[in-house]
């Protein structure tokens, strides 16, 4: 039998927000491999085989995937979101580039996910709804001299931002750099939302502006999304609907 490696997206957390293709991978795996909370929404059954991994050992992840397949198996690699924002798909393609001539012949595909930044957007009204931008604020992977430039120029480009792994317990510092450069670059005025756990049970949706966000707002599983000068907020009887109209009025061209 040919093994066969996906790489699949979970969602943000609800099972109603798995696609049926990924369902789909999912009941034909022999093999799920992933970081350990991931590997834990997929339910166990006879002839699969769970391999739950650590956080930052997607190279070794990638390869062990990649190992099962030449081998024949059916492999699954788990990612939350979409498999290409942040996450395993690109360490799959790294370590093939790199690659070792066992894994040729594997056929990878990607299944893409709802990513956070668009259910929390969803969960909010329509803040993504002209021209953004997506950026990773950990500097596990790159230089903080390059995340603050990016955040710099995509200010002054008045993007909207969403800033995914905004904080963590090993860099706590970050965050708060971050919403210094963009309260001197956007105003006190801007709106910003915070959306932790979007889709599960903890889910929590808050809106404030520059001036009033903290860093403590935001921990490993919040999204932040940063209006462009065009976001606004308006109240219906359902409570705040937070958007970015389609067209810009002038005042930002
Ligand atoms: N591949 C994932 C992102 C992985 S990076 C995706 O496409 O969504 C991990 C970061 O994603 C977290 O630090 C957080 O910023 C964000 N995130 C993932 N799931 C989330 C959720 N349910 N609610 C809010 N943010 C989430």
């Amino acid at each position: 039998m040919t093994g066969t490696l996906a790489i699949v997206g979970l969602g943000p957390g609800d099972e109603a927000m798995v696609t049926p293709q990924v369902r789909a991978a999912l009941d034909a795996a022999t093999d799920v491999i992933g970081y350990i909370p991931y590997v834990a929404r997929v339910a166990p059954r006879p002839g699969l085989t769970l391999h739950p991994s650590d956080n930052r050992v997607e190279r070794e992840r990638a390869a062990h995937a990649l190992d099962l397949a030449a081998q024949g198996r059916q492999v699954v690699v788990v990612s939350s979101g979409d498999p290409g924002v942040f996450a395993m798909a690109a360490a799959v393609f790294e370590v093939v580039e790199e690659g070792a001539p066992r894994w040729a012949d594997v056929p990878v595909s990607v299944l893409p996910g709802i990513t956070a930044m668009l259910a929390a957007a969803a969960r909010a009204g329509a803040p993504l709804g002209h021209d953004f931008c997506a950026i990773n604020l950990s500097d596990n992977l790159k230089p903080w001299a390059v995340i603050e430039r990016r955040l710099r120029l995509a200010a002054e480009a008045d993007f909207a931002m969403a800033f995914y792994n905004p904080r963590s317990r090993a860099r706590p510092e970050g965050f708060a750099r971050a919403l210094a450069v963009l309260r001197e670059c956007c105003g006190p005025a801007r709106l910003v939302l915070f959306a932790r756990a979007v889709s599960t049970p903890e889910e929590h949706l808050r809106i404030v502006t520059l001036a009033q966000a903290q860093p403590d707002m935001a921990d490993m599983r919040t999204v932040v999304i940063v209006g462009s000068s065009q976001t606004r907020m308006i109240h219906r009887a359902t409570g705040p609907v937070l958007y970015t109209p389609r067209s810009l009025d002038g005042a930002a061209a």
